[in-house]
Order: C-alpha cells, then sequence, then structure tokens
C-alpha cells in the first residue's frame, strides 16, 4: 500500500492484489524507525501516524537477571531532533488501516482483497497478468509491471522469478498484548524494554492507543521441533528464571502468536518487468526492527524509477542497484545483533561493558546512516529567479 500511495502520488493507475478477503494484521506492534516515517510523512500520513502511534523515551536494555538497565538508548525528544522525525511504536493493524484509508482516497488506486491466484508473463511488448478474483472470476491484463510485495513466502519471487524458497532463521517469534494496566509495576511504561538472555531475548513497548503492551519473544529454537508447533511458548526460561518474563509470561496467560522467522536472501530481484520488494526480495532477522522500515523504503525509491525510466526492466534493475547494499548493510547488523542478544556469559560481560561505555546515545552515532536516511528527498527548492536591478535613472 506504500508502494500504491507513492505511485499514486504521481497520477500512475495502481492496483493492488491482497489474498486476504479485507485488510487485517496478524501480530502486533511494529517499531517504525524515523527512515521509515520520513517516507509516510512524505505521502502525507503524519498527523494519522502521530493519532495512533506512541513515543517511546528510549530503550532500556537489561542483561539477563540484571535489576538495572545497563543502559537505556535514548529515542523520544533526542530523534526529532536529530533527525527531524519521531521513532515511534504503533500497532500493525493501525498502520495497516491508516495506509488502506490513504489508499481509498485516490481514484487511481484500485484495492481487489480476495485474490485466489495469479500469473505473469513477459514478453516483447509487456507484461502479462492473469488474476483470479474471490468470486473465481478471472481477469487478464497488459501492465507496465507486476510488483510482488507478496511477503517472506513470496509466489511472486518463487514461483515466478523462480526464485530461493524463504529459509528458517533458527528463531521462533511469540508475540502477544498485555493489558497496560496489568504490567505498570513490571515494566516502564514510557519505554520499550529490552531483555536480554542466553537462548532468548524479549522486546516490550507500550501501545497507548490501545491501552496494551507489545511483547515479541524471541526464542531460538531447532528446525526439527517446528514441526508440531506447541500451543504454547516453550518455555526456555524455565531453566533460566527471569522474574520480569515470568510475570510476563502469567499475564499473557498463553494468548500467543506463533510466528516462524524465516529469512529471504534472493540475488534476482527481477525479470523484465515482474520485480519484489519487501520481505519478498529480502527478509531479515527482526533483530534491529527494519523489515518493514526497509519495505518501506523501497516503495519510495521505486516509484520515481517506475514513472521516470523508459520500460520497467530498467527501473527494477536501476532498484536493485540502488537497494542492495543498504539492504545488506541493515541484515548485517540484525544478524550481529541476533548473535550479541543470546550470548552467554562470560561472553555478555564483554558486551554489556560495550553497551554501557557507548551511553545513552552511542546507537545514534553508530545508526546515524540508518536513521538519517531519505528514501525520497524532496526535489531541491530552485533560487528565486534574479531580476537583474535596473540601473538608476534607468526606465523600468
Ligand atoms: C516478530 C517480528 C517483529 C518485527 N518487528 C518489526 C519492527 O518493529 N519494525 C520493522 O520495520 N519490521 C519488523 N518486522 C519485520 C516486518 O514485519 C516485515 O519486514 C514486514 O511486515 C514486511 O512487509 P511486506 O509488506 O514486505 O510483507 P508482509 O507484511 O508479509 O505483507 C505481504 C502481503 O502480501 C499478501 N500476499 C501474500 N501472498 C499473496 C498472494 N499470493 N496473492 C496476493 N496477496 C498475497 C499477504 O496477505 C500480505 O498482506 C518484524 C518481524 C517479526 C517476525
Amino acid at each position: 500500500m506504500t508502494l500504491a500511495l507513492a505511485l499514486a502520488k504521481f497520477g500512475a493507475t495502481v492496483v493492488v492484489l491482497e489474498r486476504n478477503s479485507k485488510v487485517q494484521e496478524v501480530g502486533a506492534g511494529l517499531q517504525l524507525s524515523p527512515n521509515a516515517r520520513r517516507v509516510l510523512n512524505q505521502l502525507g500520513l503524519d498527523k494519522a501516524i502521530s493519532a495512533r502511534s506512541f513515543e517511546p523515551r528510549a530503550i532500556d536494555v537489561y542483561p539477563y537477571r540484571a535489576k538495572r538497565p545497563v543502559v537505556s538508548l535514548e529515542l523520544g525528544a533526542i530523534m526529532r531532533e536529530r533527525y527531524g522525525v519521531p521513532y515511534s511504536v504503533i500497532h500493525r493493524a493501525d498502520l495497516a488501516d491508516l495506509l488502506y484509508r490513504a489508499c481509498k482516497r485516490f481514484a487511481n488506486i484500485d484495492l481487489l482483497f480476495g485474490i485466489r491466484n495469479f500469473d505473469a508473463v513477459n514478453h516483447a511488448r509487456g507484461t502479462s497478468l492473469v488474476i483470479d478474483e474471490a468470486n473465481g472470476a478471472n481477469r487478464s491484463a497488459r501492465v507496465f509491471a507486476l510488483v510482488g510485495a507478496d511477503g517472506v513466502r513470496s509466489e511472486t519471487r518463487t514461483r515466478v522469478l523462480n526464485g530461493p524458497e524463504a529459509s528458517y532463521s533458527g528463531y521462533v517469534a511469540w508475540r502477544t498484548t498485555i493489558a497496560a494496566d496489568l504490567l505498570k509495576d513490571v515494566l516502564a511504561l514510557d519505554r520499550t524494554t529490552l531483555l536480554l538472555a542466553p537462548g532468548y531475548h524479549a522486546v516490550c513497548y507500550p501501545l497507548p492507543a490501545r491501552k496494551q503492551v507489545n511483547v515479541a519473544l524471541f526464542v531460538k529454537t531447532k528446525a526439527r521441533e517446528l514441526d508440531v508447533p506447541p500451543k504454547e511458548p516453550k518455555l526456555p526460561w524455565a531453566a533460566l528464571p527471569s522474574k520480569t518474563l515470568e510475570t510476563i509470561v502469567r499475564l499473557a496467560k498463553g494468548g500467543w502468536g506463533y510466528w516462524i522467522v524465516d529469512t529471504v536472501d534472493a540475488t534476482v530481484w527481477s525479470d523484465g518487468g515482474v520485480g519484489i520488494i519487501g520481505d519478498a526480495a529480502h527478509a531479515m532477522l527482526p533483530f534491529q526492527a527494519q523489515g518493514a522500515a526497509m519495505g518501506i523504503e523501497d516503495a519510495a525509491i521505486l516509484a520515481p524509477l517506475l514513472m521516470t525510466e523508459p520500460d520497467a526492466s530498467s527501473a527494477f534493475q536501476r532498484f536493485g542497484a540502488m537497494r542492495k547494499e543498504r539492504v545488506e548493510r541493515v541484515r548485517n547488523i540484525s544478524n550481529f545483533n541476533g548473535f550479541a542478544y543470546h550470548l552467554e556469559w562470560p561472553f555478555t560481560l564483554g558486551r554489556d561493558l560495550v553497551l554501557k561505555a557507548q551511553g545513552p546515545r552511542g546507537h545514534l552515532k553508530r545508526l546515524d546512516w540508518l536513521y538519517g536516511f531519505d528514501a525520497a528527498p524532496e526535489p531541491p527548492v530552485p533560487p528565486p529567479e534574479r531580476v537583474p536591478k535596473a540601473a538608476e535613472g534607468s526606465r523600468p
């Protein structure tokens, strides 16, 4: 939907094909970093996001069993000061809903739900698309481009582009939301809490617009254990007691969603008029909270290319050339975080010393290249035309 909005702004006609029968978002919260927010603001969504999101003051990092955070990474006001836009958190369903409403305002965006199947073929004069609609009817059309933003298990990648299947990352995410009232004595509700431990970590942040707290618990899990998904989180912390986490698990009362974290390493992102963006192209570990942000950036960068390049094939080629290095860099820091978050004693001692030494603003210096990135810079305002001053005594 971000891509649809970015294209519609240029006057393109866009059809969004969605498999689900309506806008629905599983899971819970999403951290929206400044690089993503900047794009969404440029699409006119600032107020709508502000109304439903929350700006945590900091990320408090708790090593295993620590009673106090080893560091409190500043967010809040400093993010606005430094990057001109906030670092916020929002419920996924709220973001999906406000994107949907924004799309509905454009006469040149059509949203088709309940798509059962699709196929695309490149030929000399463009790309042909066939879709099976919810009511069983099928439609075909010649299109300028088909952009697969169909997620980690993208059929555009695997079936149309003959690309690789997603691979299991070794992690399972358990997600839930808990009434904020219940957690007011357990977590500081003006900020994000990151609980680290050998073999698992948890990220908790408030979603005040819904009076809830989002909890995502990431657990290292062997691939063979995935065949029979457990009904409840498998409790690695039973062997590693953490008071805060035990309380969270008790309060969640089993209301967890189970999400196998897969990643995608596709070298080919396009063929002719068919291309992929977002998780379909480069799903990564969520440990820098950047997967959706990368997809949002993708949309902002691909849209003007599709509007200005002579054909979709060259738009996709240029897009790949512009994106791959940055996406890889983000993937690498996400992998590194996964390694550092789950370290075991005594290696945790070194990690915690580094975290402490970097201090509350260390992450900003380290991540300026990430958060300060502007995927859709406004064209520079041309200087006012110089009118030569009339020479004294001459006629105007
Ligand atoms: C636990 C967890 C926490 C995360 N936290 C963050 C975070 O804080 N910040 C962040 O930036 N990222 C985060 N991520 C990553 C983020 O969720 C993903 O990167 C993001 O959702 C990818 O967006 P997407 O649009 O590419 O794909 P998706 O969100 O997967 O959307 C794909 C869409 O395509 C549709 N679709 C799929 N197949 C078809 C088909 N055949 N026909 C029609 N429609 C189809 C789906 O129904 C869906 O609507 C997290 C991920 C996890 C697992």
